[in-house]
């Protein structure tokens, strides 16, 4: 095309293929590797993660950046030199003692944490956050806070690029007072059944079951894998290598089934990025936000509606067995409906999981601008759970440290997952809108054609558009909260018998 971006593309790609190696290394290491493989499995990752970033943070690069803007080039290719540039500037704002520090700091607090949520202390985790909270706020100095923006979203930037703290509040208050109300309305009336989430099943049955789901719903085996993990995650190398994992519990078919239909989700975006573009921005998934859409989509739109039980069910017959022949599509139906506050944001369902993001959002902001002292921040927890989600917090454990995200360094990522939500909800209604009532198709077991409008607006372009402009284009409309909780009291309310 021209020269110097030819050569910036070259050297993307190649920092890809360092980048894409060490996903299948940690892929292997949560799958298949022994306990006596950590200590090399870490250097090697290591070794890669820092091979990469010197690649991706060279001083060629910024030549070759400087270049191809003085180039004429076409659109697509100015959205990669966009985005590269992006990455660029922001790697290279950090001095490398930071980058560093910050490494070393949050991998022992990560062990701090995981001993702290063990014992219930928060007092042994309290100096560990203060530090990996100081290390944030250098680091979102050192990048930038954006005009009138707060430091907070120099960090959130990394996850969900353009997402500023003042443009979520408005999404994330009608959550807290609509969706909080519609929560609590729900858990004055007697709701449908969990039975069908109860009955034992056994785990080579399921396994059968989650993957027939997978591939009517149109992951691809040719070109990834579904393995068991403790926790579900999509990793791989590229849209030709797309690894998912899953998990299985007795007595919790429709845990298996969310989770797999979850990742499919991830990894069904992956497959669908284009495939002449792998290791450039325009074959990279636009943000953890519109990532976590199509997840949300495919467990949430698809997984809990009544059409795709009518179909399902059935299924679920030929490949649970006969304790699954008395579960009409109304109990699975209802089953996977049931909403209920509870502690923990993980196990939470469809609903109320929402509102475990909102207090996160809510506290994080207070704790990075210096609102919130760390030292308070249990009882701000305990306090906000109550308000918001009508919980009694009973320890620690079960309350501030449930997430290892801090320990981390993971501050800014907590909404991209409600972010997700409320895309999800977009997205769906945008594709009825295009190609009408969907239900009828997945009662008869097509994805088909949800799965082809996705493909078309969202998984084929890559980064070529934020997530806003992506938004815009494929539903006609900037992210709007209204949409997901119109759809949700559409859903539940006639199951719950509230009007
Ligand atoms: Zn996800």
């Amino acid at each position: 095309m021209s020269e110097p971006y030819d050569a910036l593309i070259a050297r993307a790609r190649e920092a890809h293929l360092l980048e894409s190696t060490a996903e299948i290394l940690a892929w292997d290491q949560e799958t298949m590797m022994p306990p006596g493989g950590v200590d090399h499995r870490a250097r090697q990752l290591g070794l890669l993660a820092r091979l990469a970033h010197e690649r991706r943070t060279a001083p060629e690069i910024a030549e070759l950046l400087a270049r191809c803007d003085a180039a004429d080039l076409p659109d697509e290719a100015k959205a990669d030199v966009r985005e590269l540039r992006r990455s660029f500037d922001r790697s290279a704002s950090v001095p490398a003692e930071l980058v560093q520090e910050r490494s070393e700091v949050t991998s022992r607090a990560q062990h701090a944490w995981a001993r702290a949520r063990e014992d219930s202390d928060f007092a042994s985790f309290r100096p560990w956050l203060e530090r990996v909270l100081s290390l944030e706020r250098n680091r979102a100095a050192c990048l930038g806070v954006p005009d009138g923006g707060e430091l907070w979203d120099a960090l959130a930037e990394d996850y969900e690029p353009g997402m500023r703290a003042a443009d979520l509040a408005p999404l994330f208050a009608p959550l807290r007072e609509r969706l909080g109300a519609f929560v609590q309305e729900l858990s004055e009336v007697h709701g449908p059944s969990n039975r069908c989430n109860e009955i034992e099943f056994e785990i080579d049955r399921q396994e059968k079951f989650v993957r027939r789901i997978a591939t009517a719903i149109g992951f691809d085996f040719s070109r990834g894998r579904i393995d068991r993990s403790a926790h579900p995650f999509c990793g791989g190398s590229h849209a030709g290598d797309v690894r998912i994992t899953t998990r299985f519990h007795r007595d919790n078919v429709g845990d298996a089934l969310g989770s797999t239909m979850h990742e499919c989700g991830h990894g069904i975006y992956e497959q669908g990025l284009p495939a002449d573009r792998v290791g450039t921005p325009l074959g990279t998934a636009v943000s953890l936000g519109i990532h976590e859409s199509q997840s949300r989509l495919w467990e949430n739109h698809v997984g809990r509606s009544a059409g795709f039980w009518r179909w399902c069910a059935d299924v679920a017959t030929e490949e649970l067995g006969s304790a699954a022949a008395m579960l009409s599509a109304d109990d699975w139906f209802g089953s996977s409906n049931v909403v209920r506050p509870s502690l923990i944001r993980v196990e939470a369902d469809e609903a109320t999981y929402n509102l475990h993001v909102v207090v996160r959002f809510d506290l994080e902001r207070r704790l990075v601008s210096g609102d919130l002292e760390v030292a308070d921040l249990p009882d701000a927890w305990n306090a906000a759970y109550r308000e918001v989600l009508g919980v009694d917090v009973p320890d620690d454990r079960d309350g501030c440290l449930q997430d290892v995200h801090w320990s981390c360094g993971l501050v800014g990522y907590f909404p991209t997952y409600t972010l997700g939500t409320l895309y999800a909800a977009q997205f769906f209604a945008a594709a009825e809108r295009d190609l009408g009532d969907l239900e009828e198709p997945f009662a008869c077991g097509d994805f088909a054609p949800l799965r082809d409008w996705l493909r078309q607006n969202v998984h084929c372009h890559g980064m070529r558009y934020g997530a806003e402009e992506l938004c815009r284009r494929a539903t006609g409309a900037g992210l709007d909260a209204e949409i997901f909780l119109n759809y949700l009291e559409r859903k539940l309310r006639p199951l719950y018998g509230v009007d």
